[in-house]
């Protein structure tokens, strides 16, 4: 069981599976928000525990299509957790258990700043990944 929560601790949620995949964001809305490591979670893998109408959602603005979950409380952000697809992206900051997944690309590295140098082999992809 992979136990998640927000800084607060007003929001709890487990994962009955690891996620399928890591990856990091680098564009300038997951940079704001502080969601840039993404794990990618099954809906029917998700369990609340408590504080889901503490999540806010921040509704996407065209040409963006997906949006941004936080806590209301204390603005730990939950990547897109209120998703109704079947699996979706969450941040991997709000995980507390350990992973065996490890960051498998680099997505957005055009929107990339200059100060952050990317450290590791995982593949780059200058916007979305081509999915194949
Ligand atoms: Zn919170
Ligand atoms: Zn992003």
């Amino acid at each position: 069981m992979i136990h998640g929560s927000c800084c607060c601790g007003a929001v709890k949620f487990e994962l009955s599976a690891e996620p399928s995949m890591m990856g990091t964001c680098h564009c300038t809305r997951c940079r704001k928000v502080g969601a840039s490591a993404i794990v990618f979670v099954r809906k029917e893998d998700l369990k609340w525990i408590q504080g889901r109408d503490h999540v806010q959602l921040f509704e996407p603005v065209s040409p963006y299509k997906y949006g941004r979950c936080f806590c209301k409380i204390c603005g730990t952000a939950l990547g897109e957790i209120l998703s109704e697809a079947d699996s979706f992206p969450i941040a991997a900051n709000a995980l507390d258990s350990e992973l065996s997944v490890r960051n498998q690309f680099h997505e957005f590295v055009a929107e990339k700043p200059s100060w952050y140098e990317i450290c590791d082999d995982a593949k780059q992809f200058d916007r979305h990944p081509v999915t194949a």
